[in-house]
């Protein structure tokens, strides 16, 4: 739940209540109790969504019924009372593509627009006046998608960057409990087999010691991508530390998962990241289970892991065993 969201969605009901509040107080004092009715009306529907959000916690609700409100409050208006109803049409364009994303805006804001055609044709006595109308609404429809689109994209790429690993370009920690997360949601709902490795890099800090940082990052950056390459599509690839990785293969059961790790072992010690260097990783393997947890099903390989670097490295430990070596 996403507290300053909902807070901001509250705060915008509270003014929507307080501007529109405030003209049905000045009708209602001077006498034109239709009008002020009606602005009474719309004024408690923003308090009650207002009321509503906070007491939930949900803001989605408030968001699309106040974005119908502002299409149609306008609208109403205009219909029932008097043509000042069109100034409102402008703050309501920008208020809906505020309130919900672009598609449903375009949505909302092409049907007041059309409605209001219809409604002006009839009642504007100048055509010129009803085409600037359209016109610079149009334009404000265009400026604000255009904003809507910017802020999209930059969702997207702030998004995109908290979720991966700078170094290697591979998903980071939070990327592994998001997919670990969809996972094990997956598993509840319609049962499947995955499993999870964790893998480290033996002696790094040597490597580090005797052939500087860049060297190290160097055989950080080849190692992730050789094990990403030696991978399925449905596998994936996480850097949750320095020399720490994980993987995550969905689909993989404990005779898949055995064969799998002990491939990439033997193949990374077989490969010169290097020159003239040998490095080798170890591994741990563990199976999803129906009762796991994102912590409990990473606790378990961890667990694993750290026997087989007790056991003398270089080697995959599965349910407290190691996983006989290919070569
Ligand atoms: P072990 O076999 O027990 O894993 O020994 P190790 O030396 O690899 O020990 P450990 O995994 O605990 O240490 C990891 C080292 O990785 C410590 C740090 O010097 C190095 N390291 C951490 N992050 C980075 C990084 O981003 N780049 C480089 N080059 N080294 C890093
Ligand atoms: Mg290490």
């Amino acid at each position: 739940m996403d507290k300053s969201a909902t807070r901001v969605m509250v705060i915008f009901t509270l003014l929507g209540a307080g501007a529109i509040g405030g003209f049905g107080i000045h009708r209602l004092l001077s006498a034109e109790y239709g009008m002020a009715s009606f602005d009474f009306v719309i004024a408690l529907s923003f308090l009650s969504l207002g009321y509503y959000t906070h007491k939930t916690g949900k803001d989605g609700l408030a968001r699309f019924l106040s974005a119908a409100l502002s299409t149609v409050g306008p609208l109403v208006f205009l219909k029932a009372f008097d043509s000042s109803g069109v100034y409102w049409v402008y703050s309501s364009t920008i208020i809906i593509y505020y309130l919900v994303p672009y598609r449903w805006a375009i949505g909302f804001n092409s049907a007041m627009l059309l409605s209001l055609s219809f409604v002006l044709w009839g009642t504007i006595e100048n055509t010129s006046e009803l085409y600037s109308f359209l016109v610079t609404v149009g334009l404000i429809n265009g400026f604000s998608l255009m904003f809507a689109l910017n802020e999209e994209r930059s969702r997207i790429k702030l998004k995109e960057l908290s979720i991966r690993d700078d170094l290697t370009n591979v998903g980071n920690r939070r990327a592994l409990s998001e997919r670990m997360l969809e996972i094990i949601n997956k598993n509840k709902r319609y049962g499947l087999n995955a499993c999870l490795v964790c893998i480290d890099i033996d002696k790094f800090k040597d490597i580090n010691d005797t052939l500087g940082h860049g060297a190290g990052d160097t055989a950080i950056k080849k190692l992730s991508s050789f094990i990403t390459h030696m991978l399925r599509e449905s596998d994936e690839v996480f850097r949750i530390g320095g020399d720490e990785f994980v993987i995550i293969a969905e689909g993989a059961d404990q005779s898949a998962a055995t064969q799998l790790t002990e491939k990439i072992r033997y193949a990374v010690e077989k490969e010169e990241f290097i020159p003239g260097r040998p490095l080798t990783i170890s591994l741990g393997v563990s199976i999803l289970k129906d009762s796991d947890t994102p912590e409990s099903w990473l606790s378990r390989a961890d667990a694993e892991l750290y026997k087989a670097k007790s056991a003398g490295r270089n080697q995959v430990y599965f349910d407290g065993k190691v996983i006989p070596a290919s070569n």
